[in-house]
């Protein structure tokens, strides 16, 4: 059975970091083993949140005990990690447990901040350039503002992101940075479609880098990156030579992950606030911090 170490947050309620990619890497068949970085009552989004992140000496206490008990990992991967000092310990073990099983995967979506909002302490663009630098990441998995702090260059067409993700590619020798989505003032040579979000995907010595568009759908979703970096561990792994396809068939399951997210979601409400459920098109008012709006 192919085995993997997951890095990522424990949220009580709700579905982001490890409660997202868990399952779905277990249903593929991965026999996950979790360190949680972070023991929450729920998403930061909620703009209160309850509990602590592990202590470093904890983290390291794990990582140790994972050396005592001698786990070897097929793929590594990691997601929300709060701190500086947590991600330096992250990049220490990284290099150890590829070093002894070279043949191991490590995806590592730098989770961050989007759409120019930063939701880690700022120490941690720092500490992600130095665990870059190592060497050891196969895959990255930024959205646009990340990729931006990551590399230090603005973002704002097709050269600029080429610009950037080749510094990356040189400078940390990373072989597939995947863009998870480029934002609305991302301006492409050909005509821009209002409906559409892009996602893209850059391999080291590849001439051109590959654009998928994704229709958008109006609502508000958590844990798409961490189901997004899940999905591509498991298609890449199986097809390594072709991370095209890979990505491919991550979108293709992503979108009817969040079509069926949105139905039930939306169902869900309308029981809830006694209301009928709304005409596609319709706008449902509810604000993230609401509540009502929140019960799932
Ligand atoms: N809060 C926690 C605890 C998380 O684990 C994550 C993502 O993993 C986020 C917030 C950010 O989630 P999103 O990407 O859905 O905004």
């Amino acid at each position: 059975m192919k085995n993997v170490l997951s890095v990522q947050s424990h949220v009580v309620h709700g579905y982001v970091g490890g409660r997202a990619a868990t399952f779905p890497l277990q249903f593929l068949g991965w026999d996950v083993d979790n360190i949680n970085t972070v023991n929450f009552s729920n998403h930061t989004g909620y703009g209160f949140v309850r509990g602590s992140a592990v202590t470093a000496s904890d983290m390291s206490a794990l990582f140790h005990g994972l050396v005592d008990v001698k786990c070897q990992y097929d793929a590594i991967i990691s997601g929300y990690i709060p701190s500086a000092e947590l991600i330096d310990i992250l990049s220490g073990n990284v290099v150890s447990l590829k070093t002894n099983n070279s043949s191991s995967i490590y995806v590592c979506d730098p989770v961050m901040g989007d759409q120019g909002h930063l939701y880690v302490d700022d120490a941690c663009v720092e500490a992600y350039r130095k665990l870059l630098s190592m060497g050891y990441v196969d895959i990255i998995t930024p959205n646009q503002f990340e990729l931006e702090l990551l590399s230090g260059f603005k973002i704002t067409n097709e050269k600029e992101l080429r610009e950037a993700t080749e510094h990356l590619h040189k400078t940390c020798n990373i072989k597939h940075i995947v863009i998870t989505s480029l934002g609305s003032e991302f301006s492409f040579s050909n005509k821009n479609d209002p409906d559409s979000i892009y996602c893209a995907v850059s391999s080291k010595d590849a001439l051109n880098m590959t654009y998928y568009k994704i229709p958008v759908i109006k609502s508000y979703f958590t844990g798409v990156g961490d189901l997004f970096t899940a999905l591509l561990l498991d298609k890449f792994y199986n097809n390594p030579e072709n991370i095209g396809l890979a990505v491919n068939q991550v979108l293709t399951i992503m979108a009817d992950v969040l079509k069926l997210t949105h139905k039930l979601g939306l169902e869900e409400f309308c029981k809830y606030k006694k209301i009928a459920i709304p005409e596609e098109g319709d706008i449902l008012e509810g604000k993230m911090n609401d509540a009502d709006s929140m019960r799932f």
